[in-house]
């Protein structure tokens, strides 16, 4: 058996239909008085509604999040919890939303309580990432990680198909690359076995029955695994080539992960056969990369790097952003087989077998 280290800090997860209102006495939990509202203007009503329920605890909201948490806005709403004297941040929505509660928490440590309405699974990891002049810089730092999250499946219920798709298929990302990290332990490996697994069962129903809370419920489930692994043990050439290629090219994050996830699997199909049992064992197939591939056709996520606006000239470069600096991966990183991954993701190819 491989050594580990297990350092895993506490979060209180409040899971269920209808645990959104439970929000007032969860933040009053945390003594907070003085509540500031973090969300994007298209989930602006899901951030009346946390005021509604929070009555005079609620100081304002701030619904100015925007994808990958731009500096300018950064600055905004750190500004903004100062002047209101705020003392804990609620942040309702996406990844995007609860992207700016953190950059908040890394200055003034205000404690968060995450209301996710995605499957993104920020909500349960200590990293945090800022973009400015284009660059995003990520880190990791415990203040950033919310102190509560309220699970509810009902707030996904708006989610449509195409933005819930490749949300599953970026939570399902943490927990394979959970399963073959540099730092991997067993009680994170079960949590990504059981997080691929919610995940797989769950996403086809969430696409073809929107209305079906039980599936919606399930894929909640699988995120905030997910994530919890996402938050835990390191990542590898997926999670840097998403990072990289997404971030050149500006491409939509949870789509560019639902493209890239099976090529990235497969080009560590070799090294890790354990890792890759486990997850084509929770997928209830022979071949994970495979599998992974199948699933993102029957959820309608997109599979092609040319279909989610990768100009098709710049695979080169792609190719020399994601290999120039190095990282762990179990297989080795060279820059043919990365060029090649990346072709084939770019045309959409199902791997080898
Ligand atoms: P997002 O928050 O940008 O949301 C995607 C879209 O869905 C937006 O248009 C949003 O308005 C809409 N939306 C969200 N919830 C909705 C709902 N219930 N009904 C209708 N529409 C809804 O995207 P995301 O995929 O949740 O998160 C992506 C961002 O999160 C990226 O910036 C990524 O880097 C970051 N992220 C960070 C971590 C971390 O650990 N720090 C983990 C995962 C993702």
């Amino acid at each position: 058996m491989r050594p580990f280290v297990y350092d895993h800090p506490a979060q209180r997860v409040i899971f269920g239909i209808g645990s959104i209102e439970r929000l007032a006495d969860e933040v009053g939990r945390l003594g907070a008085r003085r509540v500031l509202i973090v969300t994007t203007p298209a989930e602006r009503r899901f951030a009346d509604d946390a005021a509604r329920r929070l009555g005079p605890l609620a100081i304002d909201i701030f619904a100015e999040a925007a994808m990958h948490v731009p500096i300018e806005t950064a600055r905004a709403a750190r500004e903004f919890a100062r002047r209101h004297e705020a003392d804990c941040c609620v942040a309702v929505g996406g990844g995007s939303t609860i992207g700016l509660g953190k950059a908040i928490a890394l200055e003034s440590a205000l404690p968060i309580v995450a209301v996710p309405t995605t499957f993104a699974g920020s909500e349960m990891t200590p990293i945090y990432g800022i973009t400015e002049g284009g660059l995003k810089k990520t880190g990791r730092d415990r203040k950033v990680l919310p102190k509560t999250v309220l699970y509810d499946p009902t707030l996904t219920l708006t989610l449509p198909s195409k933005i819930a798709g490749p949300s599953g298929m970026n939570a399902i990302a943490h927990c394979v690359e959970g399963l073959y990290a540099e730092d991997a332990n067993p009680i994170m490996t079960l949590l990504a076995a059981e997080g691929i697994r919610a995940l797989t069962r769950s996403l086809p129903i969430v696409v073809r029955e929107p209305a079906n809370l039980d599936a919606r419920g399930d894929a909640l489930y699988g995120a905030w695994l997910a994530g919890t692994v996402l938050g835990s043990v390191g990542m590898a050439i997926h999670h840097k080539l998403c990072h990289v290629v997404g971030g050149t090219f500006n491409l939509p994050h949870a789509e560019t992960h639902a493209v890239i996830l099976p090529h990235a699997a497969a080009y560590n199909r070799q090294a890790v056969p354990e890792a890759m049992r486990i997850a084509a064992a929770a997928m209830g197939a022979e071949d994970a990369p495979l599998a992974i591939y199948d699933l993102a056709v029957q959820i309608g996520a997109p599979v092609a790097l040319k279909d989610i606006g990768m100009p098709g000239n710049a695979l080169d470069r792609a190719a020399r952003l994601a290999t120039e600096n190095p990282y762990y991966n179990p297989r080795p990183i060279d820059y043919s087989a990365v060029r090649e991954l990346l072709e084939n993701a770019y045309w959409g190819k199902r791997p080898a077998a």
